[in-house]
């Protein structure tokens, strides 16, 4: 008899989105990364594998297309920026809303690498039902925490192993977007909080008039996922992460596109933040 999985639900259903990307991204001859698992969580949540769908499930093809270029060139950039943080020092890595990312078990991380996965429990319970019916294995020492993001949760990330007092390298890939303004705030206030000087801070966030945010909520095919958008901080990032002890800079996602071959929508403002955590 075959186990009954529960499948990701709600705001759960966008990592599968993201892992139907992957997997199609994985296919490709001149792929900017490869990704096994992403076609194993599909196919263990009844979803065509990327040789039968487009990237994304919307009804407008140059649309999907966008979305599939967004999330292929933000995960090679975030991969690079993660292996050269932590081959800088920084082994501690934490992927908040980890969904089903598994740069655990396909990037080459430095010996001595601690990497800590956060969401909710409804996803970890699925990811790690997959992860072992592949005998998955990976290349650092993996801890996962079910937890709620908009909750406290750093006491439970120590209690789980995570060390504050050493540096850390964090990302917040595709999740800021479904926080509100306050939930974004508290978000990056605890990470500050348990951020080492010299500690990195990696994540996307929406631009509100952007082309993408705008055709994703004026197309009816994608009126669910536009309506679990909550829209991150209600000021620019840089701003706020100035005030709060970080050193950040945006990397414009049209010049990053360019750089690997890929479209990125030409004068696309949309970018992918990175920060050092300031002494003191
Ligand atoms: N970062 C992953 C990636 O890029 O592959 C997943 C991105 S997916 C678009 C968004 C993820 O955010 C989902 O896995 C969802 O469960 C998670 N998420 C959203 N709100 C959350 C919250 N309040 N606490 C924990 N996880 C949350």
């Amino acid at each position: 008899m075959t186990e009954q999985r529960a499948v990701p639900t709600g705001v759960g259903r966008t990592a599968l989105g993201v892992a139907a990307a992957r997997a199609r991204e994985s296919l490709r001859s001149d792929r900017l990364f490869e990704d096994p698992l992403a076609a194993a969580f599909l196919a263990a949540a009844g979803w065509p594998g990327p040789e039968q769908r487009p990237a994304a499930p919307t009804g407008d093809p140059a649309l999907g297309e966008s979305m599939f270029h967004h999330l292929v060139i933000r995960t090679r950039f975030f991969d690079d920026r993660l292996l050269a943080a932590a081959a800088d020092g920084c082994l501690q890595v934490v992927l908040t809303a980890a969904g089903l990312d598994t740069r655990a078990f396909r990037l080459p991380w430095p010996d001595g690498t601690a990497l800590y996965e956060i969401d909710f429990p409804g996803m970890l319970d699925f990811k790690e039902r997959v992860l072992a019916e592949q005998q998955a294995r990976p290349l650092c020492r993996r801890t996962v925490l079910p937890a709620d993001l908009r909750e406290d949760w750093g006491g439970r990330l120590v209690a789980a192993g995570f060390d504050p007092g050493a540096r850390t390298v964090w990302l917040a890939e595709g999740l800021l977007i479904y926080l509100s303004p306050s939930e974004t705030a508290g978000l990056l206030t605890e990470v500050g909080a348990l951020s080492a000087p010299g500690s990195r801070l990696f994540f996307t966030h929406p631009v509100p008039d952007s082309t993408v945010v705008r055709e994703v909520r004026t197309t009816p095919s994608m009126s669910g996922l536009a309506t679990l958008w909550q829209g991150g901080l209600d000021e620019d990032p840089s701003d706020w992460l100035a005030r709060h002890g970080w050193q950040s800079e945006r990397q414009d996602r049209a010049a990053l596109a360019a750089s690997y071959g890929r479209p990125g929508g030409s004068g696309s403002r949309g970018g992918f933040h990175s920060a050092v955590r300031l002494p003191g």
